[in-house]
């Protein structure tokens, strides 16, 4: 064997020994995908429909979903196992904070373990109304309101809030003090502000509708807010925030996706939590997205329980990658009342991008968030590769922990080269 060989040889054992540990935990996590997962998720479904009285084709309807949205633990306790104390807390928890859970998803919880990630996503616990801390407002976003439903925070973008409905309501929702207590869509003089404010403004080049979830409205509503957006000729692009494709995701239907086509640019930012939520179902939706030409991203948030893991937040990228949406962010969990048990510290979320960076693929590597209080936007946080830096050198280290001397010179003119 000649030295070449010896050494890639011998480097390619040291990888492989950096990846063994991942390659046990993965096999003890849950997957939407698994047929376990499915076999469960195949027995809640035929009780709900039983209930309910639908069929199949009900059950693909989004709008069949949306409407019987569970609410009430008599049909919740249907399909997952509560004790009395349980019933009673989601009950107390429901008159300050609203609940609903799609079909859909609520029939990938795992009825037996009170520890399930799409249980603690999705189904109120005491803990919710037993020390209410934490901020309803801690971005500040009525003080970035400067007309209609916009939020802005940024020079050249904004957000326009169309709807208060989600097809569930995640219990970790960070904007809960206005989502879902009650199902209003933006009406129309609102939006119609909100243009008009972009329409005057021609620094704002890029849109993001959300809420609630843009994909609340339907094809129609969100067709003529797209259109009117497409009129201004400074509007670069056009972005979609909808959790739909996970909680929902008989919501992409052929022809939502025919009418998005029409006005591309249209990027979708979604928000899966757990490998678990990534399904046949959910696949097939985000195909369609991509099919149609709608490159999605996702945003996580980190959270204490589910997805504070290493283990668990590099296997969720590895499978959303595989139904082509890249993660884009992950981000801090505010201080948000009613949500502080889902609260983690910096380290947790520092230690999981530590572990992707080097170890996996840079595209399953997303960019760790803490959003700055007061809608002062934004803030990347990330594992420290720059140790120091001198006049001719910065001293780095690398994803695996060698520390090297990097030579660092000034910038030259081209003109002076060439
Ligand atoms: S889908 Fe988004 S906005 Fe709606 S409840 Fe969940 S986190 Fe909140």
């Amino acid at each position: 064997m000649n030295k070449k060989r010896e050494i890639s040889l011998k480097r390619a054992e040291e990888l492989k020994s950096r990846i063994d540990d991942y390659l046990v935990a993965r096999d003890s996590i849950a997957k939407g995908m698994d047929p376990e997962v499915q076999e469960q998720y195949n027995r809640s479904k035929e009780i709900l429909m039983k209930h309910f009285n639908a069929t199949e084709e009900d059950w693909k309807s989004y709008k069949w979903q949306l409407v019987n949205r569970i609410s009430d633990v008599v049909t919740l306790s249907l399909i997952i196992d509560l004790t009395d104390e349980e019933k009673k807390q989601i009950e107390e928890v429901g008159k300050n904070f609203r609940w609903a859970i799609s079909p859909y998803y609520a029939s990938l919880i795992n009825p037996a373990d009170r520890y399930d990630p799409i249980r603690l996503l999705s189904v109120p616990t005491g803990v919710e109304i037993q020390a209410l801390e934490g901020d309803a407002d801690p971005m500040g976003e009525e003080f970035t309101n400067p007309a209609g439903t916009i939020t802005r925070r940024y020079p050249d973008r904004l957000i326009i809030n169309t709807t208060n409905e989600c097809a569930m309501y995640c219990r970790h929702c960070q904007r809960r003090r206005n989502i879902g207590e009650n199902d209003t869509h933006t009406n129309d003089a609102a939006i119609m502000e909100s243009i008009e404010y972009i329409r005057s403004n021609s620094e704002i080049r890029d849109i993001l509708l959300t809420g609630g979830d843009a994909l609340c409205l339907s094809d129609s509503r969100l067709e003529w807010i797209l259109k009117e957006l497409r009129s201004i000729p400074h509007v670069d692009y056009i972005r979609l925030g909808t959790r739909t494709p996970v909680t929902m995701p008989q919501r992409v239907t052929p022809e939502l996706v025919e009418m998005l086509k029409k006005y591309h640019p249209i990027y979708l930012n979604t928000h899966f939590n757990h490998p678990k939520e990534i399904t046949p179902e959910v696949k097939e939706a985000c195909e369609r997205l991509a099919n149609a030409g709608v490159p999605l991203g996702n945003q996580a948030v980190l959270l204490n329980g589910i997805n504070n893991d290493k283990f668990v937040m590099r296997l969720m990228n590895h499978e959303m990658l595989k139904i082509r949406v890249r993660p884009y962010y992950i981000f801090h969990a505010k201080h948000v009342i009613g949500t502080t048990h889902f609260n983690t510290s910096v380290d947790d979320g520092i230690e999981i991008m530590e572990y992707l960076r080097g170890y996996t693929s840079g595209m399953a590597v997303p960019t760790y968030i803490i959003n700055a209080p007061k809608g002062q936007g934004k803030t990347p946080i990330a594992p420290q590769y720059m140790i120091s830096r001198g006049t001719d050198y910065v001293k780095i280290r690398t994803w695996e922990g060698k520390v090297i001397d990097y030579e660092n010179h000034p910038t030259k003119n081209i003109k002076d080269l060439i």
